[in-house]
């Protein structure tokens, strides 16, 4: 038999990795209604334009790591896996006609994102992101709403000393003039570019500024910095999202090297680092505005901003943070046992109208002693005990606190309700 094994660079989040990532789909579902951003799904596929014009021809996203389905012959369409989920819901936003909504329309989405990257640690290639999108609001103050929402989402989730990079990246009034200055700068020192740099120094200069080869990091260090090179308009927008910042009392930095992977972004760039951990295979989240992307997707020209948090480096941070510590397992809040193995129907049948009552209870199926069934409901975490014996004859059972060691009689018609409230004494104490 050949071993079968979960893809390179995918990998089964197991139960307990499971509990984490509700646990933070709860957050974030709780957050994003509190701030009134509503649900969306958009298929995990698109039209392969759909990325190559939203996120732009030359980034590592389009050119090395797009995830692209082999056309069937009688498919004309070429179609790749979604990476990101922001062109994919500006899509639907032009395609639905979003744009007579009242705006900003504000849309929320978590799920897998697909990138065909050499996989690492923190690194896979199939992953989760948080996303939000508000679409319609030029900002500044939006802006900074969606930086203390992703900021929030950290500290309830419990990551520990997260820091929010920011910088302006300008728009295409200031940003054709500061790459024309990045350019001469990259070509001044064109023997230090290591080959794929220099190829992409001619079709998209900005680029190199967040390369991941460890080479460019010096020359990047020192590169003409875009913060001293916005227009008017941008450096007021950047200046009002700082001074919004700084009312909410979100802790950033300005970062100026900070220049998002992906072409759609204007103005405002962020992400979202533990401190003292900056590097490209560090970001826990990012985001930033992009007023070019509705209308590069078919749409009048819309401004929008949005962030993507990386839910599978959040669970690596907790999990380091935590210190070894496991997550609580969600055990059963009751198991029933019985004195005769064989009689598993009433087990079940009891079990079934507790879960039905909106309890957690399991039944004890396997055919074995009593002991063993009580002993596997102890290992269960389970709080208490039914043990099922003669009395059912006159419809009562055995109910066992395993926390308080205590047991008494009580009718099965009572059972769920006599439950509820000895758990809810355990809670009070
Ligand atoms: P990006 O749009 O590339 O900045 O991605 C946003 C966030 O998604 C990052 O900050 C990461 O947390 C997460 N992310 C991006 N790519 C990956 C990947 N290949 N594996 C795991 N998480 C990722």
């Amino acid at each position: 038999m050949p071993t079968f094994r979960a893809p390179r660079g995918t990998r089964d989040l197991l139960p307990d990795d499971r509990a984490v990532f509700d646990r933070l789909q709860r957050t974030a579902a709780s957050l994003t209604a509190r701030y009134g951003y509503r649900g969306i799904e958009t298929p995990l596929f698109e039209q392969t334009s759909v990325f190559e014009r939203g996120i732009g021809e030359v980034t590592d996203v389009v050119e090395k790591e797009l995830f692209r389905l082999a056309p069937r012959s009688e498919e004309a369409e070429a179609w790749a896996l979604r990476p990101e989920p922001t062109a994919g819901i500006v899509r639907a936003y032009v395609q639905h006609g979003m744009q007579t909504w009242p705006q900003p329309v504000k849309l929320t989405t978590t799920g897998p994102m697909f990138r065909y990257d050499r996989p690492q640690a923190g690194r896979y290639r199939q992953f989760w992101q948080f996303d939000v999108e508000a679409i319609g609001d030029p900002g500044p103050a939006i802006d900074a709403e969606i930086v203390e929402l992703g900021h929030r989402f950290y500290t309830e989730t419990g990551v520990k000393g997260v820091e929010v990079l920011v910088n302006s990246i300008g728009d295409p009034a200031c940003r054709p003039a500061y790459m024309s200055t990045l350019v001469e700068y990259y070509r001044a020192h064109r023997d230090a570019l290591p080959p794929t740099e220099l190829d992409r120094l001619e079709r998209n200069a900005l680029r190199l500024l967040d390369s991941k080869d460890p080479a460019m990091a010096a020359l990047n260090a020192a590169a003409p910095r875009i913060t001293d090179h916005l227009c008017e308009a941008c450096a007021a927008h950047f200046a009002s999202v700082k001074a919004h910042l700084d009312a909410l009392g979100v802790p950033y930095r300005v970062e100026p090297g900070l220049v998002r992977g992906l072409d759609y972004y204007t103005r405002t760039a962020f992400e979202y680092y533990v401190a003292g951990r900056e590097g490209q295979q560090q970001a826990l989240g990012g985001g930033g505005r992009y007023d070019g992307l509705v209308a590069l997707l078919g749409g009048k020209p819309t401004p929008g901003i949005g962030f993507g948090l990386g839910l599978d480096r959040v669970a690596l941070v907790l999990a380091e943070q935590a210190d070894g510590e496991a997550p609580l397992a969600d055990g059963p809040l009751a198991v029933v046992v019985g004195a005769d193995p064989e009689d598993t129907a009433s087990r079940l049948k009891i079990a079934t109208d507790l879960r039905a009552a909106g309890l957690r209870a399991r039944a004890d199926l396997a055919r074995r002693k009593l002991g063993r069934q009580l002993e596997a409901a102890g290992k269960d975490g389970a709080h208490f005990a039914v043990i099922v014996g003669d009395e059912l004859a006159h419809g009562d059972v055995q109910l066992r606190d395993l926390l308080a060691g205590t047991q008494k009689v009580v009718p099965v018609d009572d059972l769920a309700r006599d439950l509820a409230r000895a758990e809810a004494s355990h809670k009070h104490g």
